[in-house]
């Protein structure tokens, strides 16, 4: 197939386009390099012996994106781009609803006015709020407290929308858990601008002297060790689901969870990543950070049954590849 893929350059656009050409399918990469680098294109290349193509554009932008659909007539669509700092979305909540609204309903529009019936949308298990844990595709989605959640749980809804009125257009709303790691070759992985918002690229910082020490946020958490759980995900595992979703997408609409079904808690991460590299990770208690909640992970038995698909990798190689990519990566010190 040809697939057109917004965000490719990203963290989890890149290893899904590497997926895509190895399973032959050919590749057209949109992204605006907001978060990204074109360097990951070529590095796309190596990886897989072949360029993709790739437009330097903004996925709000309906003329440029009418220009690309006519041009490649794409039999598909992943719709990576999106702004994704939590943080960032309370200080300038209007620049997410306009980034990921208006990209999802311009993508759409094209899909639609040209006739492309495959649409494979990146949500979020933060769709799910409190809900009781392990989380299932059929739960309600429990208002968001943030604008980057809600912009995710807003775009489910047009697309599900969009998708009653349009009988042949299939949906795939695949919401991720906690995604880390990187593409065993070291080439492509994790590379967040400032001080990174998430658990392992902050480890994998601290790992390589950029950051003093990790700061744990709570231990007062209703969880084993009282540190807050999450269910990580190798990103070659969600890469391979997105392959899946789009190769065997039928008309209507599918919610996947994509998550191992494990929780893992934030000093047994740490624990796992001094283990799988052999080094240490100094860190302290500090206070709880607002909005988090206790425990996230999946129940992602659908997936595997309608799917075919599981995660087949484990914390150590997460672990592991994290840290090669942090070690080669020369853009920071
Ligand atoms: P990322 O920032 O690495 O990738 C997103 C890409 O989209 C970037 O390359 C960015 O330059 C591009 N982009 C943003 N707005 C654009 C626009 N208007 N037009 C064109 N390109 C645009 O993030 P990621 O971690 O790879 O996430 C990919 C998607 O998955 C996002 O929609 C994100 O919200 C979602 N998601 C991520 C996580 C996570 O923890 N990483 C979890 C759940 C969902
Ligand atoms: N966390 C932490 N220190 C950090 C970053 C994250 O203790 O510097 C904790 C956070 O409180 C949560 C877990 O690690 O319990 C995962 O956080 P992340 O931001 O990676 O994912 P999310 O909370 O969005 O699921």
């Amino acid at each position: 197939m040809r697939i057109l893929v917004t965000g490719g350059a990203g963290y989890i656009g890149s290893h899904t386009c590497v997926e895509l050409m190895q399973n032959k399918h050919e590749v057209i990469i949109v992204d605006n390099l907001v978060n990204s680098k074109e360097s990951a294109v070529e590095r796309i290349a190596a990886i897989t012996g072949k360029a993709p193509l790739f437009y330097k554009a903004d996925a709000t932008d309906d003329q440029a994106m009418d220009l690309i659909f006519s041009t490649h007539k794409p039999d598909g669509v992943i719709h990576f781009a999106g702004l994704k700092a939590v943080g960032e979305s309370v200080a300038v909540p209007l620049a997410y609803y306009r980034n990921n609204l208006l990209s999802t309903m311009v993508i759409t529009d094209n899909c639609l006015r040209h006739g492309v019936n495959r649409f494979v949308f990146s949500s979020s298990a933060t769709v799910y709020g409190d809900n009781q844990v392990p989380f299932l595709e059929t739960m309600e989605l429990l208002p968001r407290t943030n604008p980057y959640g809600e912009t995710k749980a807003m775009c489910e809804r047009i697309l599900t929308d969009v998708a009653k009125v349009n009988p042949e257009f299939s949906v795939t709303l695949l919401r991720y858990f906690n995604p880390v790691g990187a593409h065993t070759s070291g080439l492509i992985g994790e590379a967040p601008q400032g001080i990174p918002n998430n658990l392992m690229p902050y480890i994998t910082q601290v790992a390589k002297g950029i950051r003093k020490e990790l700061r744990v946020f709570g231990n007062d958490y209703p969880t084993s060790d009282g540190t807050g759980v999450r269910d990580y995900i190798h990103v070659v595992d969600l890469a391979e689901g997105h392959a899946l979703a789009i190769e065997k997408a039928e008309p209507g609409v599918e919610v996947y969870n994509l998550g191992t079904g494990k929780g893992t808690s934030v000093l047994e991460l740490v624990k796992a990543f001094e283990e799988a590299n052999d080094l240490q990770i100094p860190y302290s208690i500090v206070e709880r950070r607002p909005g988090d909640i206790a425990e996230c992970y999946a129940d992602a038995s659908k997936a595997k049954e309608k799917l075919g698909w599981v995660a087949k990798r484990g914390i150590v190689e997460m672990c592991q590849d994290a840290w090669r990519f942090e070690k080669s990566y020369e853009a920071r010190a």
